[in-house]
């Protein structure tokens, strides 16, 4: 955040972000108080040294939402870099702890899935990645610890030259950064005999299904799927923790599985290793009491109950798109 943790002192309105020049607004009260909210249910995240750039809407047509980028040493490392459509692919940071930056796509609207929420929810995710990682790659040679593990639970595996993603017939598919498709690079062949899938057709037939049609690579799969779980349930169909919950359960239960981690590192277990806190429905942490767990669980079977919801959530994901 913008204190005295930074390396190099608190942004101002028209501070020039290093790399892309892109000029830093003012925030307005809502989107503060988004933030501020955002940043009381990831409370278990460590967010000192972070800057958060809102870049003005007339310095800066860029046709993505935002990005984040953390060297971890104030060095440039492109390996380090989010890959993705949503951010830069040169690492380059001056700050402590990195860099989020929000552009002005994402400052249209403040609430939902598809505002600056979502966006938030998605970019810190990047950050706790991050920080769990120490790498902005899920699968590949700059792969550290254990996210090649998360991974392989989301149906990503390494390929000889680019992470593969499975389909539910034993087929693995590598995206194409060029038109956003994904090709056929081995294993078995549909039985349509297809070799190109646009997204929406490969998040039909992927083995664990992304919750929105962002799902470049395992990292921005993960992003947003733990944006959709730790924004709680929501009226808005397509666009909160039920979502995830009725039309991807597989990668609900990885998510949740993912969350619980992280707050029980930052707020511990009892004597019996039971988390002493827990998401509650709405997204905040609550402490883990059997009332809190059966309000959970009831929810949670009427959503699997339910069943799938098609079709899925669009335009986020291509406001993404370059
Ligand atoms: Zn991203």
């Amino acid at each position: 955040m913008p204190d005295e943790q930074t390396s190099d002192g608190p942004m101002r309105p028209g501070e020039k972000q290093p790399e892309e020049k892109q000029i830093n607004g003012v925030p307005t009260v809502q989107e503060l108080e988004t933030l501020k909210d955002v940043m009381t249910n990831t409370s278990h995240e460590n967010y000192r040294g972070v800057k958060v750039w809102f870049i003005r809407p007339d310095e800066n047509a860029t046709p993505m939402l935002a990005k984040y980028e953390n060297d971890g040493k104030g060095k440039p490392t492109p390996e380090n870099a989010c890959a993705g459509d949503c951010c830069s692919k040169r690492g380059i940071s001056r700050s402590a702890n990195g860099d989020m930056v929000i552009l002005p796509l994402s400052r249209v609207e403040t609430k939902g899935i598809m505002g600056l929420e979502g966006t938030l929810y998605h970019e810190l995710g990047h950050h706790e990645q991050y920080m769990k990682y120490k790498s902005l790659e899920f699968v590949g040679p700059f792969a550290k610890n254990k996210s090649n593990e998360l991974a392989k639970e989301m149906g990503w595996v390494a390929g000889k030259e680019q992470p593969l993603f499975k389909d539910k017939t034993g087929g693995l598919w590598s995206h194409n950064e060029e038109d956003g498709t994904f090709r056929f690079d081995s294993g078995s062949l549909p039985k349509d005999g297809k070799r190109t899938l646009d997204q929406l057709q490969m998040r039909e037939r992927a083995l664990v299904k992304p919750i929105t049609t962002y799902f470049d690579n395992a990292m921005e799969m993960h992003a947003e799927a733990l944006s959709m779980y730790r924004m709680g349930e929501r009226a808005d169909i397509r666009g909160g923790r039920q979502y995830l919950a009725t039309d991807s359960p597989k990668l609900y239960e990885t998510i949740k599985k993912f969350d619980q981690a992280s707050i029980d590192k930052k707020m511990g277990q009892d004597e019996q290793g039971h988390s002493k806190f827990v998401r509650g429905l709405d997204g905040r942490l609550v402490e883990n009491t059997s009332t809190t767990r059966q309000l959970i669980e009831q929810r949670e079977a009427a959503w699997r109950a339910s069943g799938s919801i098609d079709p899925p959530l669009p335009a986020r994901t291509h406001k993404r798109h370059k």
